[in-house]
């Protein structure tokens, strides 16, 4: 399949690279994959937040005085995990964006639809000025689209500006890249990589399973 889209982001880096083995391995223990998985989050999200406002402010060195880029608090950036898998990221975005606010989304998927089930829509997180929200939507898995087309819907239908929306994930699909960058041509979407398909129950190949078992131990 071939993705006209310049809003996809893939990360290429021998360190990315390196640790996504290790989370593929399906014998790494829970530890070992998260541990590898918090490493990718760091790249991730310094991708997932190339394009935040700045401002400049002039500090104090103990040398001299200079003129230094800071982030505008003008602007609210929330970031928002769907559960339970992309809870994985928050910690890690949490520690790089300590002025963020945190928009929990609760979904899951209907395994004979693959369909997004809601169950869970945290809104006090968004504040007044809707045009001035940065976004950044967590979720490991871009498998076949359904949960971040319906995430992004949301959050459009919110007031927050299409242009200023990043979904950040470890693994893409073809599939999952082509819907989303088709309904929404101004969102942004980071990933570790691009595999190469979905297989008949919708998971990623070759993938790492799934994802919320892997994270959570609950693997049967
Ligand atoms: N969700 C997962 O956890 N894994 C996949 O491969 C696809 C969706």
């Amino acid at each position: 399949m071939e993705l006209l889209t310049d809003k996809l982001t893939v990360l290429k880096h021998p360190l990315v690279n390196h640790n996504l083995a290790i989370i593929r391995d399906k014998n790494s223990s829970c530890e070992t994959f998260k541990n590898a998985l918090k490493r990718i989050t760091y790249a991730l999200i310094f991708e997932a937040t190339k394009n935040l406002k700045t401002v400049k402010k002039e500090v104090e060195t103990p040398i001299t005085r200079t003129v230094c880029e800071v982030y505008d608090e003008n602007y609210q950036v929330i970031i928002a995990p769907i559960l339970r898998a992309g809870m994985i990221f928050c910690e890690v975005a949490q520690e790089l964006l300590p002025f963020s606010n945190v928009h929990h989304i609760g979904m899951y998927r209907n395994e004979k639809t693959l369909e997004p089930v809601w169950y869970y829509d945290k809104k006090k997180a968004i504040k007044e000025n809707k045009s001035k929200v940065q976004l950044i939507i967590l979720d490991p898995m871009l498998a076949t689209g359904n949960s971040a087309v319906d995430a992004i819907k949301n959050f459009i239908s919110k007031g927050i500006l299409e242009e200023n929306i990043v979904f950040m994930c470890l693994i893409s699909s073809p599939i999952g890249v082509e819907k989303v960058s088709r309904l929404f041509p101004k969102v942004h979407i980071i990933t570790a990589c691009l595999d190469k398909e979905l297989n008949s129950n919708g998971y990623i190949v070759p993938g790492l399973g799934d994802a919320g078992d892997r994270i959570y131990n609950t693997l049967d």
